[in-house]
């Protein structure tokens, strides 16, 4: 199939795209490249570097070549900046977006994967989170992309458009050539493996004092490549009347803040030095996805949920990468 997979010279994307070429789609990367990687884009898939932004850009691509569905992944994920800077993760977000969909409307692609998150619920009442409960984001980045899904939910009322948005719980670890690389890195495990290489002097661990077992939060890690792997459940869901749906992409198991370390500690035998640190403002104390829409509608669950190995691909593609893809021009 000819697939379109905005931000694809991202960390997702980059492995996604990757994923997408195994399986004989022929693949289009649109990226800004603000923060994505050439480097990232996997050989024979074709990157075009444009903003979805540029409404003529995009109906070009369109035009030339021979798209059949899009993968949305490109947007700002930094929950602190988007707090700062609300108007910039809409405008992202969603005004880019809603460019995407009318590139889309005007040469009759009907369908799109969207990229959501686990930030669309805010601080869940109860845990496992299923994709009834209440949608209340904390922080702009949240919000930004349930607006987004709304706007999808009403394309599909008005145009027929058919939608998946993939609610992403906390995505770790890396394919053998393709890993995360943001500058500033926020994300837990990255930070960790850099840790443990002595990229970073210490750890810092944001809040003791939560509600949860030994007090650190508590997540659920899932492996890029069974993120992955959704997004290609997800076009044989089309196929099968499973779109205009919302799924949550989880391995449903929590690990603390401190199990994390503990078994970055026991994979890469480093000390991991950590500095304990005040909470990290809008952190909920738990997030784990119940992800059993996914399992029935998609024929989808993870096939690498082991923590271990989730991190130790993430360290042994930091080791390979050290300080990034761009480290050393
Ligand atoms: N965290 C931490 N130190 C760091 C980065 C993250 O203690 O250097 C904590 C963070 O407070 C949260 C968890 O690790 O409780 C996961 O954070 P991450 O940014 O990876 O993902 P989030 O759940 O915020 O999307």
């Amino acid at each position: 199939m000819g697939i379109l997979v905005t931000g694809g010279a991202g960390y997702i994307g980059s492995v996604l795209t990757e994923e997408l070429m195994k399986e004989g789609h022929s693949v289009i990367v649109i990226d800004n490249l603000s923060r994505g990687h050439r480097e990232a884009v996997a050989a024979g898939a074709h990157l075009i570097p444009v903003d979805l932004g540029d409404a003529p850009a995009l109906n070009n691509i369109f035009r030339r070549n021979k798209i059949e569905a899009v993968m949305h992944l490109a947007a700002y994920t930094s929950v602190e900046q988007s707090m700062k800077e609300p108007g910039k993760y809409f405008q992202n977000n969603v005004v880019c977006g809603v460019n995407l969909l009318e590139a889309m409307l005007r040469h009759n692609i009907g369908r799109i994967v969207f990229s959501s998150t686990a930030a669309v619920y805010g601080e869940p009442e109860k845990v496992p989170i299923s994709e009834d409960s209440p949608l209340k984001p904390v922080n702009v980045y949240g919000d930004s992309k349930l607006t987004f899904e709304r706007v999808l939910h009403w394309y599909a009322k008005a145009y027929g458009l058919e939608y998946i948005a993939l609610r992403y719980f906390n995505v770790a670890g890396a394919s053998s050539r393709f890993g995360a690389d943001h500058h500033p890195e926020t994300n837990l495990i990255p930070i960790v493996v850099r840790a443990a290489l002595g990229e970073i002097e210490c750890l810092p661990v944001f809040g003791t004092d939560y509600d949860t077992g030994d007090g650190t939060c508590i997540r659920d890690y899932i492996h890029v490549l069974d993120i992955a792997g959704a997004h290609m459940a997800a076009l044989e869901g089309f196929n099968k009347g499973k779109g205009n749906s919302a799924y949550n992409l989880g391995n449903g198991e929590g690990f603390s803040v401190m199990e994390v370390i503990e078994t970055a500690r026991k994979v890469t035998g480093a000390d991991i030095p950590v500095k304990i640190c005040p909470r990290r403002p809008g952190d909920p104390a738990r997030l784990i996805a119940d992800y059993n829409r996914a399992k029935d509608h998609l024929g989808w669950q993870p096939q690498h949920s082991a923590l271990e190995d989730i991190i130790k691909s993430a360290w042994l593609w930091q080791k390979k990468h050290p300080g990034g893809y761009d480290a050393g021009r």
